[in-house]
């Protein structure tokens, strides 16, 4: 058994049955996706548009692309006929362009809005109040290539335990918040937090979707 696989199968057993493992292959080669890809890991995850449309064509089409990076909008039109969810919506203008080239493709995107949790770092994401405002507008209800499925959140780059576990609380809090809203254009269905050094954690706090890369792939 590689390493690789060993990997995902110690990751997988500290999972609650229902959660997602979105393994993160950003920088790592085609081969090592294929590595994962044979061991049973079929959901990837990349931060880069052009770096995930080069490893979509190369690999196989049975595996399922999530975006977890910031996304320009002049991007999105390389993504969209394959994309499976995009987590890191952070603006009212992003999910407007993605619906429309969802559109042209005639696809329904599903995407998460990313929540800026951690405090004392500038991470890209939208306040709890940003992300009510989306969920209620007027113009989302008029995006039907567009559907919001949920919020994505990163914690503080720290060992402060306490502290992370607090910033994943809130974020559930606030999805379970949001439930209220749940209609045609969004529901809370995914939470997407947890990455190597924290997954754990956010996996006792009620993450659906865990990001892990170096914990599957070693350091970058
Ligand atoms: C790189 C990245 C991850 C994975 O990070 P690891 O610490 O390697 O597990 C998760 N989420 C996002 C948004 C990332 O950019």
């Amino acid at each position: 058994m590689s390493a690789i696989a060993q990997n995902i199968e110690q990751i997988e057993k500290g999972l609650k049955q229902d959660t997602k493992l979105i393994a993160v292959t950003k920088t790592k080669p085609v081969e090592l996706l294929l590595e994962a890809y044979k061991a049973g890991a079929k959901q990837f995850g990349e931060n880069k548009v052009q770096e995930m449309t080069a490893k979509y064509e190369a690999l196989p089409k049975d595996i399922v692309w999530h975006m977890i990076g910031h996304l320009q909008t002049n991007k999105v039109k390389y993504i969209a006929p394959f994309v499976s969810l995009i987590h890191s919506v952070d603006s009212p203008k992003l999910l407007k362009e993605i619906n429309k080239e969802a559109k042209k493709n005639d696809r329904i995107i599903n995407c998460l809005l990313q929540i800026y949790i951690a405090k004392e770092e500038t991470k890209f994401g939208l306040s709890d109040a940003e992300a009510e405002e989306i969920i209620l507008s007027k113009e989302l209800s008029s995006f039907e290539n567009v559907r919001i499925v949920g919020l994505m959140g990163m914690a503080s780059n720290c060992d402060d335990h306490e502290k992370i576990r607090a910033e994943f609380r809130h974020l559930k809090n606030l999805f379970d918040s949001l439930k209220k809203h749940d209609g045609d254009r969004s529901q809370m269905l995914e939470l997407s937090m947890g990455m190597s050094g924290d997954y754990g954690i956010a996996v006792e706090e009620g993450s659906t979707m865990v990001r892990v890369g170096s914990a599957i792939f070693g350091s970058r």
